[in-house]
């Protein structure tokens, strides 16, 4: 029987190299009650915004966009972890990998106050980085992550032999057709900076953690 379970996104990028190994589905959930001071996706914190989408159209899209796996990211995934969860395993059905963002603690959300589905959700992950975006542990070094206290988590073998010492960061810019600009991917706040000071008309960025 089909769900008609939905998720509420703030966007979604079809294909991206930014965003976890190889070719991936990028989600980005809306709202984030972790709300870490110095976070460059405000904009996803707002839990009502975005746009309501149903989980099982969101699955097709994914297993049809030809990549190697799909990214869940923010916003917080875990605070729609039921719609997360069945997003995650819907596509892992597929062959699919997924890699899932959070702002919480693994411990956490193993433990018996977790948000309801982090279990779920846990369970239909490959790969999941975890903890709160601090500003002032800042990390130029390891690929996908914003500062050092933030921990990779090898829940399966897919991703077990990923070489995150000679992975590199990638930043993605996207012209649409009406010259928006969108950014999605990683770089120092001072490189990102540079950059936006070198292009003129609206910009969104993607994550950054
Ligand atoms: S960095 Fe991530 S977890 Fe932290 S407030 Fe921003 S969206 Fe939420």
């Amino acid at each position: 029987m089909t769900s008609d379970r939905t998720l509420r996104l703030g966007a979604v990028v079809p294909r991206t190299r930014a965003e976890g190994p190889g070719e991936r589905f990028a989600v980005w959930v809306q709202g984030c009650s972790v709300r870490c001071s110095g976070c460059f996706n405000p904009h996803l914190w707002g839990p009502s915004l975005g746009q309501e989408v149903r989980v099982a159209d969101l699955v097709a899209d994914a297993v049809s966009a030809g990549v190697e796996g799909v990214t869940l990211l923010g916003g917080e995934p875990f605070d729609q972890a039921p719609g997360a969860a069945e997003f995650a395993t819907g596509v892992r059905e597929a062959g699919l990998s997924v890699m899932t963002f959070t702002g919480f603690v693994r411990e956490y959300l193993e433990g018996p106050k977790s948000p309801d589905g982090a279990d779920r959700l846990l369970a239909a992950t490959d790969l999941l980085v975890d903890g709160p975006y601090l500003a002032d542990r800042r990390d130029p070094h390891r690929p996908w992550v914003g500062s050092t206290n933030q921990r990779f988590h090898f829940i399966t073998d897919r991703y077990r032999d990923l070489r995150l010492d000679v992975l590199p960061d990638r930043l993605e810019v996207r012209v649409g057709k009406d010259g928006e600009i969108a950014i999605n991917g990683w770089a120092g706040v001072d490189q990102l900076d540079a950059l936006l000071a070198d292009v003129a008309g609206s910009v969104g960025r993607g994550r950054v953690r």
